[in-house]
């Protein structure tokens, strides 16, 4: 039987449908930045895949009958028990952000110039090691370099390198080993049960906290039930639960795999760990019965935990994905290998070969989108991740010039992601059309949210200056 979205659509949303005048005004408006873009200029929105999907039936009942008490409101304990049955871990704090988790855990946990060692850190948990005077240090296995290879587990830690480290002259500065799964900063890529599994006994070897990153243990629970032998006879439910199990715990933004607008996560085994961190959450998020979240979002996030294992959602949306990663690739748009779930990486570099990192290939791309088909997607690449001085200018490049488009869940159809992929194939008819960036505004900090840009045309030898 071909897979199909394995849900109909019972509440609807006009998207707005706009003309290529109207989003050329739009984007200059906003300073050739897409963040600066309102949603109504927008017709397929791939900017994020946190807080963007469509809540179900069940979530939207659940919140009606909400319990919103302050202290030891029921749907507290609905959203307890829906944690501790997937992670098994007995001490679990609502927040409202994956962030918050994170502050929260590092405070409790870390000491100044301290080391934290993950996969590859997400931007807002590198900044939070950061703030604490620790240092935040990426070890991704040396698969990952690769773009096009199809090694299925390119999101796993440098296993050798983690114990390099642990044994070595630092071993005793590391205060705390994380792994992101999948890891988002790494491309969406999966991390392997056989990774998780050595990390967790090198953790154990030295004594060292292991925490799961845990914003997508559902699709990576699904790839590995896909790519890893030994598990293709699991449930996701089922990998997810043994994932965690070789954890000490994990911080959850819920906003993805929670399928919530808002709320995270943050569950522990350790009883005295757990009992600093519920201090902390007290004195800034809220008591330990909601921690920030109203009832109605405990309620949701509660049953989102339970639909986001279905292996026929996660098979549909996997496919998605992956349709649209083949639809790019015949029109000639190469993507990261293998195609992961959430997100679609395209390699703007090799298609804009045109441009140099110094006019944004990256960016270039996901403006030339917008302009033709009202899509908004977000740049990974010497934009956000290259060294500028203080005038803006690129003094070093990213490794590659990559552009992201997020899949929010359950929102889109498999019709949205054609056209899409019509879109990309419009621009890369004659890529060399597409004009490259220079920065007019540049902002010492969270420059890819906060930065203005204008257009360099191609001089008439195509030539970009
Ligand atoms: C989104 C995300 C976070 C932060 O969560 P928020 O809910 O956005 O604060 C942390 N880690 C990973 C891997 C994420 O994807």
């Amino acid at each position: 039987m071909p897979l199909i979205e394995p849900y109909r659509i019972k509440v609807v949303e006009p998207i707005p449908i706009t003309t290529r005048p109207e989003r050329q005004r739009a984007l200059a408006d906003a300073g050739y930045n897409l963040f600066n873009l309102r949603a109504e200029e927008v017709t397929i929105d791939l900017l994020s895949d946190s807080g963007t999907g469509a809540l179900s039936a069940a979530q939207q009942a659940a919140a009606v009958s909400a319990d919103e008490t302050y202290a030891g409101a029921r749907s507290f304990y609905r959203f307890r028990e829906a944690v501790a049955d997937l992670t098994g871990y007995p001490r679990i704090l609502p927040v409202h952000q994956g962030r918050a988790a994170e502050r929260i855990l590092f405070t409790s946990l870390l000491e100044p110039g301290q080391l934290v060692l993950n996969n590859t850190h997400f931007d807002t948990t590198r900044a939070n090691v950061e703030l604490l005077g620790c240092e935040a240090r990426d070890l991704p296995c040396p698969e990952a370099a690769d773009l096009d290879s199809s090694e299925p587990f390119k999101g796993n830690i440098n296993v050798a390198a983690l114990a390099k480290t642990l044994a070595g002259p630092e071993g005793n500065r590391v205060g705390l080993v994380l792994m992101t799964i999948t890891n988002n900063g790494g491309g969406g890529q999966p991390v392997s049960m056989a990774n998780l599994t050595e990390t967790s006994e090198l953790c154990q070897r030295y004594g060292v906290p292991f925490i799961l990153d845990a914003a997508r243990f559902a699709e990576n629970a699904w790839l590995v039930t896909q790519r890893e032998p030994g598990y293709r006879h699991r449930t996701p439910r089922e990998v997810a639960r043994l994932a965690f199990a070789l954890a000490d715990g994990c911080m959850a933004s819920l906003k993805k795999d929670g399928i919530g607008h808002i709320g995270a996560v943050l569950a522990l085994r350790n009883e005295a760990l757990a009992n600093r961190c519920e201090m902390l959450l007290i004195a800034t998020e809220g008591f330990r019965t909601y921690g920030g979240l109203a009832g109605r979002d405990l309620d949701m996030l509660a049953i989102g935990l339970r639909e986001i294992t279905e292996p026929e959602y996660l098979a549909a949306r996997a496919a998605g994905t992956a349709h649209l990663a083949d639809l790019a690739a015949a029109a000639g748009v190469d993507s990261v290998r293998p195609t992961g779930i959430h997100a679609l990486y395209l390699n703007a570099g090799r298609l804009l070969t045109h441009l140099p990192p110094h006019r944004y290939p990256g960016h270039a791309l996901a403006c030339e989108l917008f302009l033709a088909g009202g899509i908004r997607c977000v740049e990974l690449g010497s934009l956000y991740l290259g060294k500028q001085d203080e005038h803006g200018t690129l003094i070093t490049p990213a490794p590659y010039e990559l552009v992201r488009l997020a899949i929010p869940r359950r929102v889109y159809t498999q019709s949205h992601l054609e056209y899409v992929a019509e879109v990309i194939a419009e621009v890369a008819s004659n890529p060399t059309r597409v004009p490259g960036y220079q920065m007019v505004e540049a902002s010492p900090l969270l420059r890819h949210f906060n930065s203005r840009l204008e257009p360099v045309p191609a001089s008439p030898t195509g030539q970009a200056r």
